[in-house]
């Protein structure tokens, strides 16, 4: 049997990263990372935090059992949060999937996979929960570079070019949010060892990452469970920002209530740490935050923005925001619109609030009707956009440092265009003329390792709805470490 897969992701960061490193494994076990349209066994990454992203698994599955007519022997894995709650459910409604794993069950998925390449009657269920973090087989120092997976990420923007590594500290989740169904999916928080950690971003950063992002549902209680050694998420982001060569530090995902003074220092003192935070607010009214239970308050989350402000003045803040959370009325939607204007967030991600199996808000009414959340949703989005607009125009003239990710998507014939990032993390596409690869057409690979974790210095020439657009200043973009 030819060894062949294809993954598809859905989902947040970690999922991301769980997929980029099965791959790894995989291949460092003699299996090929194929199109979808040449693999014999397909992965689905998956996502439960909201109704929608679980719907698209059925549909990603349906579309495979339909696939499967006429590629009788295709087989299917599904690993992340919608196979932690289904389970073996799957076995029985596509039979074609032979494998299922949770999030602590990916460290087990290669072994089983190739046991199922061997045994055509084999089906595995990978789902109990670990006490201590599932330190994974280290696939790093892989020769082979592994195509990133392909995915259907929450956050379009996550694509990561091999100048960037997503380090995981953590798994899991304590807090039991109202609405959040993490801490039953993936289970209870377990911290990774800072050795761990700390090895696994000197091997990422000697392999050419110029910048890391650290990864957990709540950095900022990193440390503070059973797997803890003493080292907290401050003394963690100073070793890890300590390692030559790396020239950003970005870490999500940080809870506010957890947040510690030292790590607000750590903005204004550690010179890579990225002036960027994301600091989830959910909602705006000290009613409907109560009744998430997040532990946090207006008062309090303003007070810690002023303290970010104050030890890193340009800091971009972005958040995360529920509309038509259960009991939410009207002027609870309003203080969170007024929390918007207030902080001004240079982006969000809002979502309607969405029932999920189990979790306490599921049980709390009164359910806003559908219409009036969406509607909400809209004024939210729409005031969103205003302020991304305005924050991205007074950008113009200025200028910043861009960190060269990836070949842009848009092209024309003056030029490559080059996706990178300011030290806020803002899309940024550069138009660097002359660096095509002599025979190479606008946008084609040879371009891509050429300037790839370059960092480059852009005047902003014009901002966009969301990115901005620049040109190099003269000298860069040779200018850059690589
Ligand atoms: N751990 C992160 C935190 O506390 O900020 C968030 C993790 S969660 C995977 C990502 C986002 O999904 C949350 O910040 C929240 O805004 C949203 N979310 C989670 N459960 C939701 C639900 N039931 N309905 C709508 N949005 C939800
Ligand atoms: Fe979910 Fe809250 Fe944990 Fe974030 S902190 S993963 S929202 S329970």
């Amino acid at each position: 049997m030819d060894k062949t897969f294809h993954i598809v992701t859905f989902g947040c960061q970690m999922n991301v990263g769980d997929s980029d490193w099965l791959a790894r494994a995989l291949v460092s076990r003699g299996w090929r990372q194929v199109p979808e349209e040449d693999a014999w066994l397909f992965v689905v990454n998956t996502c439960s935090v909201r109704d929608k992203p679980e719907q698209k698994v059925y549909s990603e599955l349906g579309r495979l059992a339909a696939y499967r007519r006429a590629k009788p022997g295709l087989t299917a894995a599904v690993g992340g949060c919608v196979a932690q709650q289904i389970g073996r459910g799957f076995f029985e409604r596509f039979p074609f999937v032979r494998l299922v794993f949770g999030s602590d069950g990916i460290a087990a998925a290669p072994d089983a996979l190739d046991q199922l390449a061997e045994d055509p009657a084999a089906r595995i269920a990978l789902l109990d929960f670990l006490s201590a973090y599932p330190e994974r087989e280290d696939v790093l120092t892989l020769s082979t570079q592994v195509p990133a997976a392909a995915f259907d990420a929450d956050a379009g923007e996550l694509e990561a070019g091999p100048a960037q590594a997503f380090v995981n500290i953590m798994q899991g989740c304590d807090n039991f949010c109202a609405y959040c169904i993490v801490p039953y999916t993936r289970g209870r928080q377990k911290s990774r060892s800072p050795e761990a950690v700390l090895a696994e971003c000197r091997v990422r950063v000697d392999q050419g990452a110029r910048e890391i992002t650290l990864l957990g549902q709540n950095v900022n209680s990193f440390g503070l469970d059973a797997g803890g050694t003493g080292v907290g998420f401050a003394g963690l982001l100073r070793q890890v920002a300590a390692i030559p060569g790396l020239l950003r530090l970005r870490f999500t995902t940080s809870h506010p209530k957890d947040i510690d003074p030292a790590v607000i220092r750590a903005f204004g003192e550690v010179e890579n740490l990225c002036p960027a935070l994301h600091l989830p607010l959910q909602a705006g009214s000290d009613a409907i935050l109560a009744r998430m239970g997040r532990k946090v308050d207006r008062a309090r989350y303003l007070g810690i923005v002023a303290d970010l402000r104050q030890a890193r003045p340009d800091i971009m803040l972005t958040t995360d925001l529920i509309v038509g959370f259960p009991g939410e009325t009207e002027e609870d939607f309003l203080q969170t619109l007024d929390m918007m204007e207030r902080v001004r967030f240079e982006s969000s991600f809002s979502f309607r609030y969405s029932d999920r199996p189990g979790v306490a808000a599921a049980r709390m009414t009164p359910k806003v009707p559908d219409e009036v959340g969406q509607e909400r949703l809209l004024r939210l989005q729409s005031l969103q956009n205003g302020i991304t607009k305005e924050s991205l125009k007074a950008l113009e003239g200025q200028e910043t440092d861009v960190l060269l990710e990836a070949l842009s998507r848009r092209q024309d014939e003056g030029g490559d265009f080059w996706r990178g990032r300011d030290p806020g993390g803002r899309v940024v596409n550069v138009r660097i003329g002359g660096a095509r690869i002599p025979g190479a057409g606008p946008g084609e690979a040879p371009c891509v390792t050429s300037l790839c974790g370059s960092m480059v210095r852009v005047r902003i020439v014009e901002a966009k709805n969301h990115s901005l657009l620049g040109e190099p200043c003269p000298g860069s973009p040779d200018r850059g470490a690589r």
